[in-house]
């Protein structure tokens, strides 16, 4: 079996789809992106496309070790990302062949169902809690949420206030069953993040996400070793050696390692080994499109330590058989492959118009806040 041919779609609202064509006709999806650069990982995309063309996509291993270290340099996002989505890809594509989930390939399942969450948050806490209800109601056990705005290096007791005030509506509106983590988004000081965080200690959430961002291993230590409640991280992290030391110094509990980012089906496989050595979790971040997701789901269905999966499409309007959440989870796919069918008449309707961009978020003195 040959690779014949790559395809791209660029849809809305930021996401990048790969058909994998073979001269078999068997085909592989996959879904090379970073938010806000999906011209740039196409680019990418491209510039391996003389490599891929006339290869067999099944040695898989072999593919990725020549992708990423043929570049000489290697890691961050828009090569990994653009890997990711090849090696997605390919395992569609060699699951295919096989009559055989991807799950299967990889030693699984290891369970029976997949546990997935959703987010959800509001301007006010009154708002919170009602979208934490709704998406209770639509039958999720785990929810996700942050807070708005941009957060200085320190801030008053009315900001930390009402950090506390969303978290404690959210609390009161779902009761003690249901899980809710706590997002940070690397906008925090590590200061300002225990401050908060041991605020958010009563409420007992079921993970607090970046609290600081993913560039200094030690500041993230600190911040793991001042709580008791569990810390995430790793959406910014690409591939075994970039999650190696944060892994090793134990600086969090949870990690998050993005099917589309961080190298791959296999890759992620690796990191979720490296992390078990340590006791920790994987919670895969998805904020991306249903062939990601799917790619996530396949993972998650094979890995010991997986915690939870995060979502934000279950491919309606996308695949032609969207998935389904009842009692907090998704069924195992039962599909060869990645298990999805992408309808390609429907992604006729999604192209993309220009009309998404990353935020670009200033604080009230002019200068510049991240988001
Ligand atoms: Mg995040």
């Amino acid at each position: 079996m040959k690779i014949t041919r790559l395809e791209l779609f660029h849809v809305r609202p930021r996401w990048l789809f790969l058909k994998m064509h073979t001269d078999e006709g068997l085909v592989g999806w996959g879904e090379p992106i970073v938010e806000g650069r999906a011209q740039t990982v196409a680019t990418a995309v491209r510039e391996l496309e003389g490599y891929l063309i006339g290869k067999d996509p099944r040695q898989i291993e072999h593919h990725f070790q020549a992708m990423y270290r043929h570049q000489f340099y290697r890691g961050g996002p828009i090569l990994c990302s653009a890997i990711s989505g090849v090696e997605q890809a390919m395992w569609d594509i060699y699951g295919k062949s096989l009559g055989l989930p991807v799950y299967r390939l990889l030693g699984g399942p290891t369970r029976e169902r997949i546990r997935v969450y959703a987010h959800c948050g509001g301007a006010t806490p009154a708002e919170a809690a009602e979208a934490a209800k709704a998406r209770v109601t639509q039958g999720f056990t785990a929810l996700k949420t942050g807070f708005p705005g941009a957060v200085r290096i320190v801030e008053p007791p009315a900001f930390i206030a009402r950090c506390v005030e969303q978290i404690a509506a959210m609390r009161e509106a779902v009761g003690n069953e249901v899980d809710i983590a706590i997002d940070l988004h690397g906008k925090f000081s590590p200061a300002t993040a225990i401050r908060v965080i041991k605020e958010l200690e009563p409420f007992r959430p079921m993970f607090v996400e970046e609290p600081c961002l993913n560039e200094n291993v030690e500041t993230m230590v600190t911040i793991a070793r001042s709580t008791t409640i569990p810390i995430a991280t790793g959406e910014r992290l690409f591939t075994r050696w970039g999650f190696r030391e944060w892994i090793e110094k134990q600086a969090a509990a949870i990690f998050q390692p993005d099917l589309s980012h961080a190298g791959g089906i296999f890759e992620v496989r690796k990191i979720a080994a490296l992390a078990e050595t340590y006791y920790a979790g994987i919670a895969p971040h998805c904020p991306l499109g249903p062939i990601s997701l799917a790619a996530g789901l396949q993972l998650d269905a094979a890995i010991p330590n997986f915690v939870c999966q995060e979502q934000v499409s279950l491919g309606d309007g996308y695949l032609k058989q969207p998935f389904v959440v009842h009692d907090g989870h998704v069924d195992l796919p039962t599909g060869p492959g990645l298990g999805i069918e992408v309808d390609e008449e429907a992604l006729k309707q999604h192209l993309f118009d220009g009309s998404w961009r990353n935020p670009q978020t200033y604080h009230a003195d002019g200068s510049v806040a991240d988001w």
